[in-house]
This record gives C-alpha cells, sequence and structure tokens, in this order.
C-alpha cells in the first residue's frame, strides 16, 4: 500500500517558493495499477520523485510498504528503494551494453553472482519478449523494444512497486499499445503495484484500475476509472475524457446534422458497464414508434468494464420522443441534450 498524507512540496526558485505539489491525499492499493493524468507543469513527475524519496516533501509523509520513505535516509532508503524500480520516456539505457548486459546491470550493482545474474537475465528476456535480441545493441533496437529492456532492467531485482515516467510517450500508438499490454501482463503475473504518470487519456483507459488527475499541483478528482469516465467533474477531467470519447469526425458529424435539421435536437447517450450490452435502442423504436438516426458512437473498454457514448436524433412526434428519453433514463442512460449553438 502507497500513502500520501497531506503531501506538500515546495521549490526554492530565484523569484521565490513555488508550489509544485499542495495537500495532496492519496491511497494506492497493492497490486493496482493506479494513473496519475495531467498537464505539462501538474507536478506528476514532482509526485513520482516523492514516491521514490528521490525528493522529500516539504509538508506531509508519503508511506510505501509500511515505510516512511519521506523520513529515512543513507542505506535504509536505498534498501526502501530497491523495492521500487522505474521505466521511463526515453528509456534511460546503457547505449554501450547488450540488451542482456543491461538487463543484468541492477543484478551486477546488487552483488548477484555471475550464474544467477545469467539465469534471472534469460528469464527476464523470455518475460518482457526480447527473446532473440539478447546480443543486441540498444541503438539496433525499436523504441518498443528499448522499452522492454527498461522493463527488464527494472523487474531484474523483483520490485513491489514499478513507476512509470511517460513511459509510452515516445512510442507509436501501435507500439504504445504492446507496452501497456506488456505492463498489464506483468501486473497480473507478478501482482507488483505499478504507478504510471501520463498526459495521454488513452493510457488511463486502457490499463487502470484507479485514476487521480492533477492540475497546479492539486488532485482534483481520484477515484475508479470507469467511475470518472462515467461522470468527470473538473473541467480537466472533462477535457481528458474527451480525448478518448471523441474521436475523429465527432465534431464535425454533429456540426452537419445540426445543420441539416436546425429545429431537432441530438440526444447523447451515456452507457456504462452492461448497459452497453443490452437491447435498448430496439426496444426504444418498437415500443415509442421513433427513428433513430445514429451521428456518431463510441465505446471504450476500460479495465472495470466499457463505457460507451452515442449521440443520435431521435425522430418521431415530440411527446413520444420524450417518453424515449424518459425510458432511456429509466434503464440508468444518462442522457444529454446537444442544441443548436
Ligand atoms: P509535470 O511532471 O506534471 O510536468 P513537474 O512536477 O515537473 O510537473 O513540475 C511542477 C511544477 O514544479 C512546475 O511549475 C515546474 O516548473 C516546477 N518544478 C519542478 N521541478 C523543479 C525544481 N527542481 N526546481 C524548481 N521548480 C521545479
Amino acid at each position: 500500500m502507497i500513502q500520501l498524507k497531506n503531501v506538500g512540496k515546495k521549490y526554492k526558485t530565484a523569484n521565490g517558493s513555488l508550489t509544485a505539489v499542495n495537500d495532496v491525499n492519496l491511497s494506492i492499493n497493492d497490486g493496482e495499477i493506479f494513473g496519475i493524468i495531467g498537464y505539462s507543469g501538474a507536478g506528476k513527475s514532482t509526485m513520482i520523485r516523492l514516491l521514490n524519496g528521490l525528493e522529500k516533501p516539504t509538508s506531509g509523509t508519503v508511506t510505501v510498504n509500511g515505510q516512511n520513505i519521506s523520513a529515512i535516509k543513507g542505506k535504509e532508503l536505498r534498501n526502501a528503494r530497491h523495492k521500487i524500480s522505474m521505466i521511463f520516456q526515453h528509456f534511460n539505457l546503457l547505449w554501450s551494453r547488450t540488451v542482456e548486459e543491461n538487463i543484468a546491470f541492477p543484478l551486477e550493482i546488487a552483488g548477484i553472482s555471475k550464474a544467477e545474474r545469467e539465469k534471472r537475465v534469460l528469464e527476464l528476456v523470455e518475460l518482457v519478449g526480447l527473446k532473440g535480441r539478447e546480443k543486441a545493441y540498444p541503438s539496433q533496437l525499436s523504441g518498443g523494444q528499448k522499452q522492454r529492456v527498461g522493463i527488464a532492467r527494472a523487474l531484474a531485482n523483483n520490485p513491489e512497486v514499478l513507476l512509470c515516467d511517460e513511459a509510452t510517450s515516445a512510442l507509436d500508438p501501435e507500439t504504445t499499445d504492446s507496452i501497456l499490454d506488456l505492463l498489464v501482463s506483468i501486473n497480473e503475473k507478478l501482482g507488483l503495484t505499478i504507478v504510471l504518470i501520463t498526459h495521454e487519456m488513452h493510457v488511463i483507459r486502457k490499463i487502470c484500475h484507479s485514476v487521480a488527475v492533477m492540475e497546479s499541483g492539486e488532485i482534483v478528482e481520484q477515484g475508479n476509472v470507469l467511475e470518472v469516465f462515467q461522470s468527470p467533474k473538473a473541467d480537466v477531467t472533462k477535457k481528458f475524457v474527451s480525448q478518448v470519447t471523441e474521436t475523429a469526425g465527432h465534431k464535425e458529424s454533429i456540426a452537419q446534422m445540426l445543420d441539416n435539421y436546425p429545429n431537432d435536437q441530438l440526444i447523447k447517450l451515456f452507457f456504462v458497464g452492461a448497459k452497453t450490452e443490452q437491447p435498448v435502442i430496439s426496444h426504444l423504436i418498437r415500443q415509442y414508434e421513433v427513428d433513430i438516426n445514429i451521428v456518431h458512437g463510441n465505446i471504450s473498454p476500460t479495465k472495470s468494464g466499457p463505457y460507451g457514448t452515442l449521440i443520435v436524433r431521435i425522430v418521431g412526434k415530440n411527446e413520444n420522443v420524450e417518453k424515449a428519453v424518459q425510458y432511456l433514463e429509466e434503464q440508468g442512460i444518462k442522457t444529454e441534450v446537444i442544441k443548436n449553438a
């Protein structure tokens, strides 16, 4: 368990004191994939450095696995940090060492014997899918393969917590997904806790159980990913959620439909979990004698179930349209009217 209680971090700068993290309270459960999302300057990197003891908080306490990271130093802190590993946006590999030598590096530092190192490197190469590339140098690897080396190296000493610092931000979308899949499989196989920082809601949507949204050093919203998707409260959270739900063509489709039918309303439906699989639309058409024009739709799977939005134009007698919308609400499907601006 990772716990932050009233954590604040101020930096001294030439222009006086700068608050990077302000009164943060956070609990991260063992075995959880926890995402911290925010725009640049929100305080994410500072948070991650507070978690591994690279920075001391100005106020409050950071506890990792029962140990107050903010109070210990020297050998005690070094030992605690063996259990907290990290991967980086730009991989931070040793360029003059091969894949296997990079992975063996933390084992050498920990004083593990050569025979044991070789055995462990073999296991790790297998785990991250780099078999056959052991003798390659980082310059001969793709971005995704470099991050696989980074992950193998981070796991070498069996950490309990893996911190990911924008680990997929330098990768193309397809490679991003394969690295995210690898993180999920490691989380499930090894049961280790993963804390990641990102500015991409796709990453949170795809692999996180819980999320905290940061803005100006504060956590403005946190909770189960599906719940946050369903009812984002802070403006910044709404913006992040729209990164995932408002896919290409979303705005154009709405504008075009409103242009064509200026007197009609469009209705946005929000489906959550099992509701995405129920035939509510066909029921609506039969029961209320309305027609449905689909303007735009999208389903986003999250770790705790699917989340979907559907924008429709409901055509029919006014009273039937009203009843149809009421029926949707009764089914627990949130609705929102989109009008001509
Ligand atoms: P993020 O990772 O979300 O971009 P950071 O934690 O890097 O945010 O930064 C939060 C704020 O703290 C920013 O205003 C940044 O300029 C400032 N900051 C970060 N590190 C330092 C430092 N070592 N000294 C002074 N200011 C810093």
